[in-house]
């Protein structure tokens, strides 16, 4: 996705060769016309999907997965990291691993608001080694429903989340695609 890309080379910092800052327009401020552009882009790739719901992790998910939800016309669920004291029983509940935190959190979701046999797009900001979108992916599957796709706004492809989520089987569509980080510039794919 051009325009995609043509921010990150704006406006990206490129913190080490691991890690890209975008609080300039995804993880902090947020612009929302490139975040509508985004939420039709993953319509417009899982147009075929028959899409029930789409699922993120909160909170820099949220805004690319409203679109998505907005464009296909169904439901957003973020799930949750802090677990409130409205939010105690019934829940899925899954590890996750936090590649920028450096540490574990238990993630969730109300049992009441996933269904068995739904179709469910997940949704996230970032792509590193997968584990968030595998944990949203083991929500999803604990409930009976079905991982319709994974839709990611910025892929690090140097890492190792895309190579494991398609070797489990699961469809990946990735807006921007960055083959290196290395030398303080960004290089993507193709
Ligand atoms: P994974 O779970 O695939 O290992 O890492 C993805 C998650 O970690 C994303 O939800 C995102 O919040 C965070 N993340 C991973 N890499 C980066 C990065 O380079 N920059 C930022 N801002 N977040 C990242």
């Amino acid at each position: 996705m051009q325009m995609l890309k043509d921010k990150i080379v704006r406006e990206g910092i490129v913190l080490n060769d691991q890690v890209l800052k975008v609080d300039s327009f995804l993880n902090h401020r947020v612009d929302p016309g490139l975040m509508q552009a985004i939420g039709q882009a993953f319509a417009a790739a899982f147009a075929e999907s028959r899409i029930d719901l789409v699922l993120t992790l909160e909170s820099s998910g949220i805004a690319p997965a409203l679109m998505a939800a907005m464009a296909l016309g169904v439901p957003l669920v973020f799930a949750r990291k802090q677990l409130s004291l409205t939010m105690r029983d019934d829940l899925y509940v899954e590890p996750v691993y936090s590649f920028t935190k450096q540490q574990q959190s238990q993630v969730a979701v109300s049992r009441k608001f996933l269904t068995e046999g739904q179709s469910v797009l997940i949704v996230d900001d970032f792509l590193a080694h997968g584990e968030a979108a595998f944990g949203m992916a083991r929500i999803v599957e604990a409930a009976g429903a079905r991982v319709a796709g994974i839709g990611i706004v910025i892929e690090k492809s140097f890492q190792s989340g895309r190579a494991k989520l398609t070797e489990a089987g699961y469809r990946v569509e990735s807006l921007a695609r960055i083959a290196s980080l290395s030398g303080n510039r960004v290089e993507f794919v193709e």
